[in-house]
Protein backbone atom coordinates (compact mmCIF):
# COMPACT_ATOMS: atom_id res chain seq x y z
CA UNK A 1 0.00 0.00 0.00
CA UNK A 2 1.12 3.05 -0.68
CA UNK A 3 1.62 6.63 0.74
CA UNK A 4 -1.49 8.98 -0.06
CA UNK A 5 -0.55 12.15 -1.87
CA UNK A 6 -2.34 15.35 -3.47
CA UNK A 7 -3.33 14.94 -6.61
CA UNK A 8 -2.27 17.98 -9.01
CA UNK A 9 -5.76 19.38 -9.80
CA UNK A 10 -6.06 19.41 -13.66
CA UNK A 11 -5.79 22.75 -15.11
CA UNK A 12 -6.32 24.12 -18.96
CA UNK A 13 -6.11 27.44 -20.97
CA UNK A 14 -9.46 27.45 -20.09
CA UNK A 15 -9.28 27.11 -16.77
CA UNK A 16 -9.36 23.82 -14.22
CA UNK A 17 -11.44 20.97 -15.54
CA UNK A 18 -12.61 18.65 -13.03
CA UNK A 19 -11.95 14.74 -13.62
CA UNK A 20 -15.39 14.17 -14.79
CA UNK A 21 -15.63 17.38 -16.94
CA UNK A 22 -12.98 15.44 -18.85
CA UNK A 23 -14.25 12.03 -18.58
CA UNK A 24 -17.64 13.93 -20.33
CA UNK A 25 -15.91 15.49 -22.78
CA UNK A 26 -14.12 11.98 -23.91
CA UNK A 27 -17.67 10.85 -23.93
CA UNK A 28 -19.11 13.45 -26.27
CA UNK A 29 -16.55 12.63 -28.63
CA UNK A 30 -17.45 9.49 -29.00
CA UNK A 31 -20.97 10.03 -29.16
CA UNK A 32 -20.52 12.57 -32.11
CA UNK A 33 -18.56 9.77 -33.91
CA UNK A 34 -21.36 7.30 -32.99
CA UNK A 35 -23.98 10.16 -33.77
CA UNK A 36 -25.75 9.23 -30.36
CA UNK A 37 -29.19 11.08 -30.10
CA UNK A 38 -29.93 13.28 -26.77
CA UNK A 39 -31.60 10.39 -24.86
CA UNK A 40 -28.10 7.79 -24.87
CA UNK A 41 -25.99 11.17 -24.24
CA UNK A 42 -28.07 11.96 -21.29
CA UNK A 43 -28.31 8.35 -20.01
CA UNK A 44 -24.45 7.91 -20.80
CA UNK A 45 -23.01 11.07 -19.03
CA UNK A 46 -24.58 10.34 -15.63
CA UNK A 47 -23.91 8.11 -12.90
CA UNK A 48 -27.37 5.39 -12.28
CA UNK A 49 -26.31 5.68 -8.86
CA UNK A 50 -24.37 8.00 -6.64
CA UNK A 51 -24.43 6.82 -3.01
CA UNK A 52 -22.29 8.99 -0.25
CA UNK A 53 -22.09 8.22 3.20
CA UNK A 54 -20.99 10.37 6.44
CA UNK A 55 -20.09 7.91 9.14
CA UNK A 56 -18.33 7.95 12.46
CA UNK A 57 -15.37 5.48 13.77
CA UNK A 58 -13.94 5.81 17.22
CA UNK A 59 -9.78 6.69 16.43
CA UNK A 60 -7.46 5.15 18.64
CA UNK A 61 -7.29 8.26 20.86
CA UNK A 62 -11.23 7.70 21.97
CA UNK A 63 -12.04 10.49 19.77
CA UNK A 64 -15.03 10.34 17.26
CA UNK A 65 -13.63 11.25 13.64
CA UNK A 66 -16.54 11.00 11.27
CA UNK A 67 -15.35 10.19 7.59
CA UNK A 68 -17.19 10.62 4.28
CA UNK A 69 -17.14 8.03 1.63
CA UNK A 70 -19.02 7.22 -1.44
CA UNK A 71 -19.85 4.71 -4.27
CA UNK A 72 -20.92 5.09 -7.72
CA UNK A 73 -22.43 3.02 -9.97
CA UNK A 74 -22.01 4.56 -13.75
CA UNK A 75 -23.47 1.84 -16.13
CA UNK A 76 -24.70 -1.43 -15.02
CA UNK A 77 -26.39 -2.11 -18.90
CA UNK A 78 -23.61 -4.86 -19.87
CA UNK A 79 -23.43 -6.68 -15.99
CA UNK A 80 -22.80 -5.77 -12.51
CA UNK A 81 -21.00 -2.89 -11.38
CA UNK A 82 -17.30 -3.73 -10.70
CA UNK A 83 -14.48 -0.75 -10.11
CA UNK A 84 -12.04 -0.40 -7.15
CA UNK A 85 -12.04 1.79 -3.92
CA UNK A 86 -9.64 4.48 -2.99
CA UNK A 87 -8.24 6.16 0.20
CA UNK A 88 -7.18 9.65 -0.42
CA UNK A 89 -7.10 12.86 0.90
CA UNK A 90 -8.33 14.18 -2.26
CA UNK A 91 -11.42 11.36 -2.65
CA UNK A 92 -14.60 13.71 -3.62
CA UNK A 93 -17.55 12.71 -5.59
CA UNK A 94 -16.68 14.49 -8.87
CA UNK A 95 -13.34 12.22 -8.73
CA UNK A 96 -15.31 9.21 -7.61
CA UNK A 97 -17.92 9.48 -10.68
CA UNK A 98 -15.07 10.10 -13.29
CA UNK A 99 -13.79 7.19 -12.01
CA UNK A 100 -16.54 4.77 -12.58
CA UNK A 101 -17.99 6.00 -16.08
CA UNK A 102 -13.94 5.26 -17.05
CA UNK A 103 -14.97 1.45 -15.56
CA UNK A 104 -18.03 1.08 -17.78
CA UNK A 105 -15.83 1.77 -20.97
CA UNK A 106 -12.48 -0.30 -19.45
CA UNK A 107 -15.04 -3.26 -19.03
CA UNK A 108 -16.86 -2.85 -22.75
CA UNK A 109 -13.53 -2.13 -24.69
CA UNK A 110 -11.99 -5.47 -23.27
CA UNK A 111 -15.50 -7.49 -23.59
CA UNK A 112 -16.11 -8.37 -20.22
CA UNK A 113 -19.50 -9.18 -18.60
CA UNK A 114 -19.55 -5.51 -16.11
CA UNK A 115 -20.47 -2.47 -15.37
CA UNK A 116 -18.59 0.42 -14.29
CA UNK A 117 -18.35 1.56 -10.78
CA UNK A 118 -15.90 3.28 -8.06
CA UNK A 119 -15.80 4.27 -4.52
CA UNK A 120 -13.66 6.06 -2.43
CA UNK A 121 -13.18 7.42 1.41
CA UNK A 122 -11.64 10.83 1.74
CA UNK A 123 -8.98 10.32 4.28
CA UNK A 124 -5.56 10.07 5.26
CA UNK A 125 -4.52 6.23 5.49
CA UNK A 126 -0.86 7.29 6.14
CA UNK A 127 -1.77 8.87 9.26
CA UNK A 128 -4.21 5.86 10.14
CA UNK A 129 -3.03 3.30 12.58
CA UNK A 130 -3.64 -0.10 10.94
CA UNK A 131 -6.51 -0.90 13.55
CA UNK A 132 -8.52 2.82 12.74
CA UNK A 133 -7.60 1.58 9.21
CA UNK A 134 -9.75 -1.21 9.82
CA UNK A 135 -12.67 0.14 11.43
CA UNK A 136 -13.02 2.98 8.71
CA UNK A 137 -13.27 0.26 6.35
CA UNK A 138 -15.10 -2.48 7.88
CA UNK A 139 -17.60 0.75 8.66
CA UNK A 140 -17.37 2.52 5.07
CA UNK A 141 -18.27 -1.44 3.70
CA UNK A 142 -21.11 -1.50 5.56
CA UNK A 143 -22.77 1.47 4.55
CA UNK A 144 -22.09 0.66 1.00
CA UNK A 145 -23.31 -2.83 1.61
CA UNK A 146 -26.95 -1.57 1.15
CA UNK A 147 -25.61 -1.88 -3.06
CA UNK A 148 -22.70 -3.57 -3.01
CA UNK A 149 -22.33 -7.58 -3.66
CA UNK A 150 -21.53 -10.49 -5.90
CA UNK A 151 -24.40 -9.69 -8.29
CA UNK A 152 -24.74 -6.58 -7.49
CA UNK A 153 -21.31 -4.29 -7.78
CA UNK A 154 -17.92 -6.25 -6.70
CA UNK A 155 -15.18 -3.82 -5.76
CA UNK A 156 -11.59 -4.19 -5.95
CA UNK A 157 -8.09 -2.26 -4.82
CA UNK A 158 -7.15 1.41 -5.98
CA UNK A 159 -5.11 3.94 -4.32
CA UNK A 160 -4.11 2.95 -1.02
CA UNK A 161 -6.23 0.02 -0.55
CA UNK A 162 -4.82 -3.05 -1.03
CA UNK A 163 -5.42 -7.23 -0.47
CA UNK A 164 -5.37 -6.96 3.09
CA UNK A 165 -8.62 -4.09 2.54
CA UNK A 166 -10.57 -6.23 0.59
CA UNK A 167 -10.20 -8.82 3.03
CA UNK A 168 -11.72 -6.89 5.77
CA UNK A 169 -14.34 -5.90 3.02
CA UNK A 170 -15.24 -9.24 2.08
CA UNK A 171 -15.05 -10.39 6.02
CA UNK A 172 -17.80 -7.37 6.54
CA UNK A 173 -19.87 -8.26 4.43
CA UNK A 174 -19.65 -12.28 5.20
CA UNK A 175 -20.43 -11.47 9.18
CA UNK A 176 -23.69 -9.27 7.96
CA UNK A 177 -24.75 -12.28 5.87
CA UNK A 178 -23.78 -15.26 8.16
CA UNK A 179 -21.55 -17.04 5.27
CA UNK A 180 -18.63 -16.66 3.39
CA UNK A 181 -19.23 -14.63 0.23
CA UNK A 182 -15.77 -14.53 -1.25
CA UNK A 183 -17.72 -13.29 -4.97
CA UNK A 184 -18.08 -9.44 -3.12
CA UNK A 185 -15.16 -7.80 -3.98
CA UNK A 186 -11.75 -8.62 -5.92
CA UNK A 187 -8.44 -8.30 -5.56
CA UNK A 188 -8.20 -10.32 -1.96
CA UNK A 189 -5.44 -12.71 -0.65
CA UNK A 190 -5.48 -16.19 -1.94
CA UNK A 191 -6.14 -17.38 0.87
CA UNK A 192 -9.58 -16.04 1.34
CA UNK A 193 -10.84 -16.27 -2.25
CA UNK A 194 -8.32 -14.16 -4.34
CA UNK A 195 -6.91 -15.36 -7.44
CA UNK A 196 -2.76 -16.02 -8.97
CA UNK A 197 -1.73 -12.74 -10.93
CA UNK A 198 -4.19 -10.33 -9.18
CA UNK A 199 -1.49 -8.23 -7.52
CA UNK A 200 0.66 -7.67 -10.56
CA UNK A 201 -2.20 -7.80 -13.20
CA UNK A 202 -2.61 -4.22 -14.33
CA UNK A 203 1.17 -3.81 -14.58
CA UNK A 204 1.22 -7.01 -16.62
CA UNK A 205 -1.37 -5.26 -18.87
CA UNK A 206 0.65 -2.15 -19.29
CA UNK A 207 3.57 -4.47 -20.12
CA UNK A 208 1.46 -6.01 -23.12
CA UNK A 209 0.25 -2.48 -24.19
CA UNK A 210 3.72 -1.37 -24.51
CA UNK A 211 5.01 -4.28 -26.21
CA UNK A 212 2.05 -4.66 -28.39
CA UNK A 213 2.47 -0.87 -29.38
CA UNK A 214 6.16 -1.01 -30.02
CA UNK A 215 4.94 -3.99 -32.45
CA UNK A 216 2.98 -1.32 -34.31
CA UNK A 217 5.02 1.45 -34.10
CA UNK A 218 8.24 -0.89 -35.16
CA UNK A 219 10.05 0.06 -31.24
CA UNK A 220 12.38 -2.64 -30.03
CA UNK A 221 11.79 -3.16 -26.29
CA UNK A 222 15.73 -4.35 -26.06
CA UNK A 223 17.27 -1.32 -24.67
CA UNK A 224 14.01 1.62 -24.50
CA UNK A 225 14.00 3.37 -21.44
CA UNK A 226 10.94 3.72 -19.93
CA UNK A 227 10.07 6.09 -17.24
CA UNK A 228 7.26 5.71 -14.48
CA UNK A 229 5.35 8.27 -12.41
CA UNK A 230 3.75 6.80 -9.90
CA UNK A 231 5.94 3.88 -7.99
CA UNK A 232 3.10 1.58 -6.44
CA UNK A 233 0.84 -1.27 -7.27
CA UNK A 234 0.38 -0.61 -11.01
CA UNK A 235 4.23 1.68 -11.59
CA UNK A 236 6.27 -1.17 -10.02
CA UNK A 237 4.86 -4.13 -11.46
CA UNK A 238 4.92 -2.43 -14.66
CA UNK A 239 8.73 -1.33 -13.81
CA UNK A 240 9.57 -4.94 -13.11
CA UNK A 241 7.86 -6.35 -16.28
CA UNK A 242 8.85 -4.13 -18.60
CA UNK A 243 12.94 -4.44 -17.49
CA UNK A 244 11.94 -8.52 -18.02
CA UNK A 245 11.34 -7.51 -21.78
CA UNK A 246 14.32 -6.13 -22.03
CA UNK A 247 13.62 -2.40 -21.19
CA UNK A 248 15.92 0.04 -19.17
CA UNK A 249 13.66 1.80 -16.81
CA UNK A 250 15.72 4.97 -16.14
CA UNK A 251 13.40 7.33 -13.85
CA UNK A 252 10.72 6.49 -11.38
CA UNK A 253 8.85 9.11 -9.01
CA UNK A 254 6.31 9.05 -5.76
CA UNK A 255 4.57 11.76 -4.68
CA UNK A 256 7.58 12.84 -2.66
CA UNK A 257 10.70 11.61 -4.55
CA UNK A 258 12.18 10.51 -7.75
CA UNK A 259 15.12 8.94 -8.44
CA UNK A 260 17.16 8.60 -11.90
CA UNK A 261 20.07 6.56 -13.78
CA UNK A 262 20.86 6.55 -17.41
CA UNK A 263 21.83 2.72 -17.27
CA UNK A 264 18.88 1.97 -15.79
CA UNK A 265 17.18 1.54 -12.47
CA UNK A 266 16.38 -2.03 -10.48
CA UNK A 267 12.64 -2.39 -9.88
CA UNK A 268 13.15 -4.80 -7.09
CA UNK A 269 15.61 -2.65 -5.60
CA UNK A 270 13.57 0.05 -5.35
CA UNK A 271 10.52 -1.36 -4.30
CA UNK A 272 12.37 -2.87 -1.39
CA UNK A 273 14.37 0.25 -0.47
CA UNK A 274 10.78 2.19 -0.92
CA UNK A 275 9.13 -0.36 1.23
CA UNK A 276 11.95 0.12 4.34
CA UNK A 277 12.66 3.44 4.14
CA UNK A 278 8.78 4.83 2.48
CA UNK A 279 9.94 6.51 0.01
CA UNK A 280 12.75 6.83 -2.78
CA UNK A 281 14.89 9.17 -1.30
CA UNK A 282 18.14 8.91 -0.52
CA UNK A 283 18.06 5.26 -2.89
CA UNK A 284 21.66 4.48 -3.72
CA UNK A 285 21.55 2.94 -6.91
CA UNK A 286 20.56 6.86 -9.04
CA UNK A 287 20.77 10.47 -8.63
CA UNK A 288 17.85 12.27 -6.98
CA UNK A 289 15.50 14.27 -9.13
CA UNK A 290 12.50 16.29 -8.76
CA UNK A 291 9.34 14.25 -9.14
CA UNK A 292 8.06 17.88 -11.39
CA UNK A 293 10.52 16.64 -13.94
CA UNK A 294 9.70 13.13 -14.15
CA UNK A 295 6.72 13.31 -17.07
CA UNK A 296 9.29 15.62 -19.23
CA UNK A 297 12.67 13.38 -18.70
CA UNK A 298 13.67 11.56 -22.08
CA UNK A 299 12.72 8.35 -22.95
CA UNK A 300 10.72 6.22 -25.33
CA UNK A 301 8.29 4.88 -23.04
CA UNK A 302 6.51 7.23 -20.47
CA UNK A 303 3.56 5.52 -17.85
CA UNK A 304 1.79 7.54 -15.92
CA UNK A 305 0.58 5.45 -12.95
CA UNK A 306 -0.37 7.58 -10.02
CA UNK A 307 -3.59 9.50 -10.32
CA UNK A 308 -5.38 11.29 -13.03
CA UNK A 309 -4.87 15.20 -14.42
CA UNK A 310 -1.14 14.43 -14.53
CA UNK A 311 -0.38 15.55 -18.26
CA UNK A 312 -2.13 18.59 -18.92
CA UNK A 313 -1.96 21.72 -21.94
CA UNK A 314 0.67 23.29 -19.76
CA UNK A 315 3.45 20.17 -19.83
CA UNK A 316 2.17 18.09 -23.01
CA UNK A 317 4.43 19.78 -25.28
CA UNK A 318 7.41 18.76 -23.12
CA UNK A 319 6.45 15.02 -23.00
CA UNK A 320 9.62 14.02 -24.24
CA UNK A 321 8.13 10.11 -24.66
CA UNK A 322 7.05 8.19 -28.41
CA UNK A 323 4.84 6.06 -25.98
CA UNK A 324 2.56 7.05 -23.02
CA UNK A 325 1.05 3.67 -21.67
CA UNK A 326 -1.64 5.18 -19.28
CA UNK A 327 -1.13 2.72 -16.55
CA UNK A 328 -2.99 5.00 -14.39
CA UNK A 329 -6.78 5.96 -14.99
CA UNK A 330 -7.65 9.78 -16.52
CA UNK A 331 -4.00 10.95 -16.34
CA UNK A 332 -4.14 12.72 -19.75
CA UNK A 333 -6.31 15.91 -19.98
CA UNK A 334 -8.59 16.31 -23.66
CA UNK A 335 -6.32 19.21 -24.78
CA UNK A 336 -3.09 17.58 -23.55
CA UNK A 337 -4.59 14.56 -25.36
CA UNK A 338 -4.65 16.53 -28.91
CA UNK A 339 -1.00 17.91 -28.24
CA UNK A 340 0.40 14.89 -27.95
CA UNK A 341 -1.60 13.06 -31.07
CA UNK A 342 -0.17 16.20 -33.13
CA UNK A 343 3.25 15.81 -31.82
CA UNK A 344 3.05 12.68 -32.77
CA UNK A 345 3.22 10.77 -29.73
CA UNK A 346 1.03 7.61 -29.73
CA UNK A 347 -1.45 7.27 -26.42
CA UNK A 348 -1.83 3.69 -25.13
CA UNK A 349 -5.59 5.01 -22.99
CA UNK A 350 -6.10 4.00 -19.88
CA UNK A 351 -9.26 1.64 -20.66
CA UNK A 352 -6.94 0.00 -22.33
CA UNK A 353 -3.72 0.25 -20.71
CA UNK A 354 -4.50 -0.62 -17.43
CA UNK A 355 -7.28 -2.66 -17.82
CA UNK A 356 -5.24 -5.95 -17.10
CA UNK A 357 -6.12 -5.78 -13.63
CA UNK A 358 -10.38 -5.55 -13.79
CA UNK A 359 -10.16 -8.48 -16.47
CA UNK A 360 -7.98 -10.51 -13.85
CA UNK A 361 -10.96 -9.36 -10.97
CA UNK A 362 -13.31 -10.71 -13.68
CA UNK A 363 -11.36 -14.15 -13.12
CA UNK A 364 -11.42 -13.96 -9.68
CA UNK A 365 -14.82 -13.70 -9.67
CA UNK A 366 -15.42 -16.75 -11.76
CA UNK A 367 -13.32 -18.87 -9.83
CA UNK A 368 -15.38 -17.54 -7.10
CA UNK A 369 -18.33 -18.16 -7.88
CA UNK A 370 -16.97 -21.80 -8.95
CA UNK A 371 -15.30 -22.50 -6.27
CA UNK A 372 -12.54 -23.53 -8.82
CA UNK A 373 -8.84 -22.16 -9.08
CA UNK A 374 -6.65 -22.13 -12.10
CA UNK A 375 -2.98 -22.37 -11.92
CA UNK A 376 -1.14 -18.94 -12.48
CA UNK A 377 0.21 -19.80 -16.75
CA UNK A 378 -3.71 -20.04 -16.81
CA UNK A 379 -4.73 -16.81 -15.84
CA UNK A 380 -1.90 -15.43 -17.23
CA UNK A 381 -2.63 -16.66 -20.79
CA UNK A 382 -6.17 -15.67 -20.47
CA UNK A 383 -5.16 -12.50 -19.61
CA UNK A 384 -2.88 -11.77 -22.35
CA UNK A 385 -5.49 -13.37 -24.69
CA UNK A 386 -7.92 -10.96 -23.67
CA UNK A 387 -5.54 -7.65 -23.57
CA UNK A 388 -4.34 -8.57 -27.45
CA UNK A 389 -7.57 -8.93 -29.00
CA UNK A 390 -8.70 -5.61 -27.39
CA UNK A 391 -5.56 -4.12 -28.42
CA UNK A 392 -5.78 -5.49 -32.14
CA UNK A 393 -9.39 -4.87 -32.17
CA UNK A 394 -8.62 -0.72 -30.99
CA UNK A 395 -5.62 -0.51 -33.50
CA UNK A 396 -7.63 -1.46 -36.38
CA UNK A 397 -10.09 0.59 -36.13
CA UNK A 398 -7.92 3.52 -34.92
CA UNK A 399 -5.86 2.39 -38.42
CA UNK A 400 -9.39 2.36 -40.58
CA UNK A 401 -11.11 5.68 -39.26
CA UNK A 402 -7.16 6.98 -39.14
CA UNK A 403 -8.07 8.50 -35.08
CA UNK A 404 -6.41 8.29 -31.89
CA UNK A 405 -6.32 4.97 -30.22
CA UNK A 406 -8.12 6.89 -27.12
CA UNK A 407 -10.85 7.66 -29.76
CA UNK A 408 -10.99 4.41 -31.44
CA UNK A 409 -10.95 2.49 -27.78
CA UNK A 410 -13.95 4.99 -26.67
CA UNK A 411 -15.91 4.79 -29.92
CA UNK A 412 -15.62 0.51 -29.45
CA UNK A 413 -17.14 0.77 -25.46
CA UNK A 414 -20.03 3.57 -26.23
CA UNK A 415 -20.99 1.48 -28.75
CA UNK A 416 -21.12 -1.75 -27.12
CA UNK A 417 -23.15 0.17 -24.07
CA UNK A 418 -25.47 1.47 -25.97
CA UNK A 419 -25.71 -1.97 -27.83
CA UNK A 420 -26.57 -3.50 -24.62
CA UNK A 421 -28.78 -0.26 -23.03
CA UNK A 422 -31.01 -0.85 -26.73
CA UNK A 423 -30.76 -4.84 -26.57
CA UNK A 424 -32.23 -4.77 -22.78
CA UNK A 425 -34.84 -1.72 -23.61
CA UNK A 426 -36.31 0.69 -21.73
CA UNK A 427 -38.49 -0.53 -18.44
CA UNK A 428 -41.01 0.47 -17.74
P1 LIG B 1 -0.86 2.82 -5.25
O1 LIG B 1 -1.47 3.50 -4.09
O2 LIG B 1 -0.34 1.45 -5.10
O3 LIG B 1 0.31 3.73 -5.89
C1 LIG B 1 0.17 5.06 -6.27
C2 LIG B 1 1.57 5.65 -6.41
O4 LIG B 1 1.49 6.93 -7.02
C3 LIG B 1 2.27 5.86 -5.06
O5 LIG B 1 3.60 5.42 -5.19
C4 LIG B 1 2.22 7.37 -4.87
O6 LIG B 1 3.31 7.85 -4.09
C5 LIG B 1 2.32 7.82 -6.30
N1 LIG B 1 1.88 9.19 -6.55
C6 LIG B 1 0.75 9.79 -6.17
N2 LIG B 1 0.73 11.05 -6.63
C7 LIG B 1 1.86 11.23 -7.32
C8 LIG B 1 2.40 12.29 -8.05
N3 LIG B 1 1.75 13.46 -8.16
N4 LIG B 1 3.59 12.12 -8.65
C9 LIG B 1 4.24 10.94 -8.57
N5 LIG B 1 3.76 9.90 -7.91
C10 LIG B 1 2.60 10.04 -7.29
O7 LIG B 1 -1.99 2.90 -6.40
P2 LIG B 1 -2.14 1.98 -7.70
O8 LIG B 1 -3.10 0.91 -7.39
O9 LIG B 1 -0.80 1.65 -8.25
O10 LIG B 1 -2.90 3.00 -8.67
C11 LIG B 1 -2.20 3.96 -9.46
C12 LIG B 1 -3.09 4.40 -10.61
O11 LIG B 1 -3.46 3.25 -11.37
C13 LIG B 1 -4.42 5.05 -10.21
O12 LIG B 1 -4.78 5.99 -11.19
C14 LIG B 1 -5.40 3.89 -10.25
O13 LIG B 1 -6.73 4.31 -10.42
C15 LIG B 1 -4.87 3.17 -11.48
N6 LIG B 1 -5.26 1.77 -11.59
C16 LIG B 1 -4.99 0.88 -10.59
C17 LIG B 1 -5.37 -0.46 -10.76
C18 LIG B 1 -5.02 -1.50 -9.74
O14 LIG B 1 -5.26 -2.68 -10.01
N7 LIG B 1 -4.45 -1.18 -8.60
C19 LIG B 1 -6.05 -0.86 -11.92
C20 LIG B 1 -6.28 0.07 -12.92
C21 LIG B 1 -5.88 1.38 -12.75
Amino acid sequence: MADPTSATPTTTAAGPLSAYAMAVEQLQTAADRLGLNEGLRGILSQPKRELTVHFPVRMDTGDVQVFTGYRVQHNMARGPGKGGIRFHPDVNLDEVKALAMWMTWKCAVTGIPYGGAKGGVTCQPKSMSDAELERVTRRYATEISIIIGPDEDIPAPDVNTDGRVMAWIMDTLSMHSGFTMPGVVTGKPLSVGGTLGRSEATGRGVMIAVRETAKRTGLAMSGARVVVQGFGNVGYHAARLLTQQGCVVTAVSDSTSAVHAVSGLDPDALKEYKDATGSLSGYPGGEAISPDQILEMPCEVLVPAALEGQITAANANRIAAGIVAEGANGPTTPEADAILHDSGVVVVPDILANAGGVVVSYFEWVQDIQRYFWDLEEVNRKMEAIMVRSFEEIAKEADKARITMRDAAMSLAVSRVVTAISDRGMYP
